[in-house]
C-alpha cells in the first residue's frame, strides 16, 4: 500500500539543489509515479508553494548572475573550466527543471478539504498547543497538517510520513524525532512519523521497504571539482602547496572531506566519499611519491639539527597545514601508506592560547597588545573570550564589511553568524555595564538565509552548508550517534577482531570541535556543543569497556581529549556514563610536559583573586560569561580526577591551590561544588598526605558554599583510617557550636555533630557536645539522635531512654507503611531497622507490642523477629542485605534454620553474593 507523505513548504524548498538535480527529489518523484507514496497537498500548501516557487526562480537567476565568473570553476557543469553561454543556459535549465518537477509533483498530489482543519487549528491556537508553541503565526502550517490528517482519518489510513524543518513547533519537547503530543493526541488513530529533513525521511522510507537504487543515492560517484586551478607547470609538491594556500585563504580549518577531493590530491574524474580516520587518500601517484620523498628529507634535516632552515620551509608549512587539519596519514589508492612526521610544536603565546592554558593573569594582560592587531575573526574571538562582547561586536562588524568587499565569503558568513549568536546569547548573559542594549537586540534580527545567498559560490557551498545556522553540529551529532551505536553493538556482542569505529569517532569528534574552535565560531556556550560532547563520551566509555580482544578500541584518555571533555561536557554527564559503564579508573596518558589539565586548573585557581580585583577595577561588559566558563572548567576538572588515574604529586599540587580557593570563592554554587568536590575527595583522599587531608577535614567542618555533611562523608573513611584529628580554633568553635548545637535543629545535623566528636582532639569541645546531647535528649527525646550518639559512643545507653526509643518506634510502626518514591517488593524502613540494630547491639529483647506491629508491616519483619520459627517457604534472600550491619550478621549467625535455608538457596541461585555471605556468616567462624 502506498505510504502517505506530507512535505511542508520549507522541505519543498530544500528539495531544490543549486548544483545538481537533487537525487532525493528524483527519488520522491519516482515513488509517486510508481504509487509507492501518496503525496498530500492541501490548497494552502499549494498557494504557499506557488509563492515560494516564484521566489525560487528569481533566486536561481540571481545566483547564476552573481557567480557567473566563479561558475567557470564550478562542478555544476561537470566540465571545467570554459563555460560558454549555451552551457550556462543548460545549468539554468536544470535548476528550472527541479522547480517544474516539484510543480508537477504537487499537481499529482491528493488535495484534502480544509474546512474541519480550520476549526481544529483555531482550537489549538487558542490553547497555545503545537504548532503554536514558538511561532504564533503557524495558521497555515497547522491547516496544512490538520487537513491532511482529517483526510487520512476519513479514508481510514493509519500512518502519515510528515516532513517539516520547523521542529521547534512540531517536534516533541526535547525529542526532535517525534511529533509533539499536542498533535498526536488530537489525531490518535493516525501514527505520525516525523522527519525534520529530507535525507533522513527518504532513507527511512527506503528502510521500511520502498524500492530504491540506494547505491545511486548514497555512494554515487561525484565529480572531482577544480575550484582552485593551480599552476600545473610546477612540480606536484608545489601544486599541492599552492592549492592548500588558496583553499585556506578564507577559512582556518576544514574537515578532510571538504578539501581533499580536489586537484592535485585527486587527478581522476570522479571520487567516492568515505571516512578514513585521520587519513586522506590520493590517486595521484607522483604526488604521493613526491610527498614521501620530501617528508623523508624533512625528517633527515631535522635529525641533523637543521630545523627551520630555508630549504625545508615549504615542507614544514605544508606539513603544518595537513597536521592542523587532522591528517596523519596519506594513502595512495587505498593501498600504500605514508605516515606524516610530527610537526614542530610552536608554543603559541597569543591571548587565546594563553587563556586556554588557564593562565588568565597573562591572557588578560595580553588584551592591550591584541588591540593593535588588524581586525580578524580571531581578534573578535579574543575579546569575546575575555568578557568584552561590546568590543567583539564592533570588530565583527568591521570584519564582515571588509570580508565582503574582499570577497572572503566564508569569513563574511562566520562574522555575521557570530553577531547573531552573540545577540541571542546576550539574553542569557546579563549585561554587566550599560552599553547600548539595543546593539545586541539588533543582532538578533540578522537573517542568515539572506547572508547565505550572498555568500554562495560553488567552491564554498558545501562549507556554507555546514556553517549555516551551525548545521555542522547537527550533522556531526547524527554521524556520532551512528558510530556510537555501532560501538555499543560490538560491546554487547563482545566481538573481537579489528574495528575502525573508535578511531572514526575520535576523528569526527576533533574535526567538529576544531571546526568550531579554529574558525572562531562562537557556539561554545550553546547546549548543542554539550550534547555533541555527550554522545562522544557515551561512545568513548562504551569503547573503553569493549572486549580486550577487540583491536582498535580506545585504550586510554589523553590530554587533548580530556581538554575538550573538560571544556564542553557537563559534569553530571561525565558521572552518568562513568556509572553506566561501571568504569573505575581510566588509563591516562600525559603529554610530554606533564598533565596539561592539572597545570590548567592550578593556573586558573591561582588567577581567581586577580580576576576579582580586575573586574572591580576595570569595565568588562560580560564577566558572567567568563565566570560561567571558569566554573565549568573547575567543576569538570575536579570531577575528571575521579575518572583517570591520578598521581600523588598532581593531587597535592591541585589541593594546594584548591584549599585557599575554597576558603574565599563565591562563584561556584552549592550543589555543583559539593558534587565535584566530593568526587575529587572520594577518589583521591587515599593519595593525599596527612597534612592536606587534615586541612580538607577541617574545612569540611567550617567551610562555606558546600554541603558539609556530604563532604565529611566523602573523606571520613580515609580520615579515620589515617587516624586524623581536627582542632577547631576558639573562634571557629564558637561559630560552629552556635550553628550546630541548637536543640531544635539537632536531628538534622546529628551526623556532623557525631563527626566532630569523633575527630576533635579538644576535650572541652568533646564534653560540650556530650553535654548538649544529653540535655537535648532529656528535654526533648529524639530516637534518631539517641541511636546515632549511642552507636558512635557519645552517650551511654540507659533503660529509660531505650524505652522512650521503643515507644517512638512502636508509634511509627503503628502508623503503617510510609509512602515511598520507589515501590520495592517488600517493605522496610530505616528508622525501624536502626532500632532493631541497637537492640541487637545491646542484646535487648523487643517488646511483644512492637513485634506485633512489625509483623503487621511486612513478611520481612515477621521473619526478622522470629528467625527460627519463620516458615521459610516464604523467604526472600534479598532480605538479608537490607540492613547488613555487624550486629545483624551476628544475629543471623546464630540461626540454624537460616543457615540451612541459605545453603539450599545457594544451590538454586545464580547470585554469587549469597555464597559469599554464607561463607562470611558460617564458615569464617568455624575456622
Ligand atoms: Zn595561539
Amino acid at each position: 500500500m502506498a505510504k502517505s507523505v506530507l512535505l511542508d513548504t520549507n522541505i519543498l524548498r530544500q528539495l531544490i539543489s543549486p548544483t545538481e538535480f537533487n537525487p532525493y527529489l528524483r527519488q520522491i518523484i519516482e515513488w509517486q509515479k510508481e504509487e509507492h507514496v501518496r503525496l498530500y497537498c492541501p490548497p494552502t500548501l499549494k498557494r504557499e508553494w506557488k509563492k515560494h516557487s516564484e521566489i525560487e526562480f528569481k533566486r536561481i537567476r540571481q545566483i547564476l548572475k552573481n557567480h557567473e565568473s566563479a561558475l567557470k570553476a564550478s562542478n555544476l557543469f561537470e566540465v571545467t573550466p570554459d563555460v560558454t553561454d549555451v552551457k550556462l543556459n543548460a545549468a539554468e535549465k536544470r535548476l528550472w527543471a527541479q522547480v517544474e518537477a516539484l510543480d508537477q509533483l504537487m499537481e499529482s498530489a491528493v488535495t484534502p478539504s480544509e474546512e474541519e482543519a480550520v476549526i481544529r487549528m483555531w482550537e489549538h491556537r487558542a490553547a497555545g498547543k503545537a504548532p503554536f508553541r514558538v511561532k504564533e503565526n503557524s495558521e497555515n502550517d497547522a491547516v496544512i497538517l490538520f487537513s491532511t490528517l482529517e483526510q487520512l482519518i476519513k479514508k481510514q489510513e493509519s500512518e502519515l510520513y510528515f516532513f517539516s524543518t520547523n521542529h521547534k513547533d512540531y517536534a516533541a519537547l526535547g525529542n526532535e524525532e517525534f511529533i509533539h503530543a499536542d498533535i498526536s493526541d488530537a489525531f490518535p488513530s493516525v501514527k505520525i512519523i516525523y522527519f525534520r529533513d529530507v535525507v533522513q525521511g527518504v532513507n527511512k522510507l527506503a528502510e521500511v521497504g520502498l524500492p530504491t537504487n540506494k547505491k545511486k543515492l548514497d555512494t554515487s560517484k561525484m565529480r572531482v571539482p577544480n575550484f582552485f586551478p593551480v599552476d600545473q607547470t610546477k612540480n606536484e609538491f608545489g601544486q599541492l602547496y599552492e592549492y592548500l594556500d588558496k583553499r585556506f585563504a578564507d577559512i582556518d580549518f576544514l574537515p578532510k572531506s571538504l578539501f581533499t577531493y580536489h586537484y592535485p590530491i585527486m587527478i581522476g574524474a570522479d571520487y567516492q566519499e568515505r571516512r578514513e580516520a585521520f587519513t586522506i587518500n590520493t590517486d595521484n601517484q607522483i604526488l604521493f611519491e613526491s610527498l614521501s620523498e620530501k617528508f623523508a628529507d624533512l625528517v633527515e634535516s631535522r635529525a641533523s639539527g637543521k630545523t627551520g632552515s630555508e630549504h625545508v620551509k615549504m615542507e614544514d608549512e605544508l606539513l603544518s597545514y595537513l597536521r592542523n587539519n587532522l591528517v596523519r596519514t596519506i594513502r595512495y589508492n587505498h593501498r600504500e601508506t605514508l605516515q606524516l612526521p610530527l610537526s614542530i610544536d610552536t608554543n603559541c603565546t597569543c591571548a587565546v592560547c594563553t587563556y586556554n592554558k588557564g593562565n588568565l593573569y597573562s591572557s588578560f594582560s595580553l588584551l592591550e597588545q591584541a588591540r593593535d592587531e588588524p581586525e580578524s575573526l580571531k581578534k573578535a574571538y579574543t575579546f569575546y573570550l575575555h568578557g568584552m562582547w561590546g568590543e567583539a561586536v564592533s570588530i565583527l562588524k568591521k570584519v564582515s564589511e571588509s570580508a565582503e568587499s574582499n570577497h572572503k565569503w566564508l569569513t563574511h558568513y562566520i562574522a555575521k553568524y557570530n553577531l547573531l549568536l552573540l545577540g541571542r546569547l546576550s539574553r542569557f548573559r546579563p549585561l554587566d555595564e550599560a552599553i547600548e542594549s539595543n546593539v545586541f537586540a539588533e543582532l538578533r534580527e540578522i537573517e542568515m538565509d539572506g547572508v547565505l545567498e550572498e555568500c554562495k559560490s560553488p567552491s564554498n557551498n558545501k562549507i556554507l552548508e555546514m556553517l549555516h545556522y551551525g548545521k555542522f553540529l547537527d550533522h556531526a551529532s547524527e554521524e556520532m550517534q551512528a558510530i556510537v551505536s555501532k560501538i555499543k553493538n560490538s560491546q554487547i556482542d563482545q566481538d573481537s577482531g579489528w574495528s575502525e569505529d573508535a578511531s572514526k569517532m575520535l576523528d569526527l569528534f576533533f574535526e567538529t570541535i576544531y571546526f568550531m574552535e579554529r574558525n572562531y565560531i562562537m557556539v561554545d556556550e550553546y547546549s548543542d556543543v554539550n550534547r555533541f560532547t555527550e554522545y562522544f563520551l557515551d561512545g568513548f566509555f562504551a569503547s573503553y569497556q569493549c572486549n580486550e580482544n577487540l583491536s582498535g578500541k580506545v585504550g586510554h584518555l589523553s590530554d587533548p581529549i580530556l581538554a575538550k571533555i573538560i571544556s564542553y561536557a557537563n559534569a553530571d554527564k561525565i558521572i552518568k556514563y562513568k556509572e553506566r559503564y561501571d568504569i573505575k579508573k581510566i588509563k591516562y596518558v600525559r603529554d610530554n610536559v606533564g598533565s596539561t589539565f592539572v597545570i590548567k586548573i592550578i593556573e586558573m585557581l591561582k588567577s581567581y583573586e586577580f580576576l576579582i580585583d580586575l573586574f572591580k577595577s576595570k569595565r568588562y561588559d560580560r564577566i558572567s560569561s567568563v565566570w560561567s566558563k571558569f566554573r565549568r572548567i573547575v567543576v569538570n576538572t575536579l570531577t575528571v580526577t575521579s575518572l583517570v588515574e591520578m598521581q600523588a604529586d598532581e593531587i597535592e599540587a591541585i589541593s594546594r591551590e584548591l584549599l585557599p580557593f575554597l576558603k574565599i570563592q563565591n562563584h561556584i554554587k552549592g550543589l555543583e561544588l559539593t558534587n565535584s568536590l566530593s568526587y575529587f575527595l572520594k577518589s583521591n583522599a587515599e593519595l593525599m598526605n596527612k597534612e592536606i587531608l587534615r586541612e580538607f577535614l577541617h574545612l569540611a567542618f567550617i567551610g562555606q558554599g558546600f554541603d558539609r555533611d556530604t563532604i565529611l562523608k566523602s573523606i571520613s573513611g580515609v580520615a579515620k583510617k589515617k587516624k586524623l584529628t581536627v582542632c577547631l580554633k576558639d573562634l571557629e568553635w564558637q561559630l560552629w557550636s552556635s550553628e550546630y548545637l541548637i536543640v531544635e535543629n539537632a536531628e538534622e545535623v546529628i551526623v556532623e555533630i557525631c563527626y566532630l566528636y569523633l575527630f576533635t582532639t579538644n576535650n572541652l569541645h568533646k564534653s560540650s557536645i556530650i553535654d548538649f546531647i544529653e540535655k537535648s535528649l532529656e528535654a526533648n527525646f529524639n530516637g534518631r539522635i539517641y541511636y546515632m550518639t549511642v552507636m558512635d559512643g557519645l552517650v551511654q545507653p540507659t533503660e529509660k531512654f531505650n524505652e522512650k526509643y521503643e515507644t517512638e518506634i512502636l508509634q511509627f510502626a503503628l502508623e503503617g507503611r510510609q509512602p515511598r518514591i520507589f515501590e520495592t517488593k517488600s517493605y522496610n524502613h530505616r528508622y525501624i531497622d536502626e532500632f532493631i540494630n541497637l537492640s541487637f547491639y545491646l542484646d535487648r529483647p523487643i517488646s511483644t507490642a512492637l513485634k506485633a506491629a512489625l509483623a503487621n508491616l511486612d513478611q520481612y519483619y515477621m521473619w526478622l523477629i522470629d528467625i527460627d520459627g519463620f516458615n521459610y517457604e516464604k523467604f526472600d534472600p534479598d532480605w538479608l542485605y537490607k540492613h547488613l550491619t555487624i550486629y545483624y550478621k551476628k544475629y543471623f549467625r546464630n540461626s540454624d534454620s537460616l543457615k540451612r535455608k541459605i545453603r539450599s538457596e545457594i544451590m538454586k541461585s545464580t547470585d554469587f553474593r549469597l555464597a559469599r555471605l554464607y561463607l562470611d556468616l558460617y564458615e569464617k567462624e568455624s575456622q
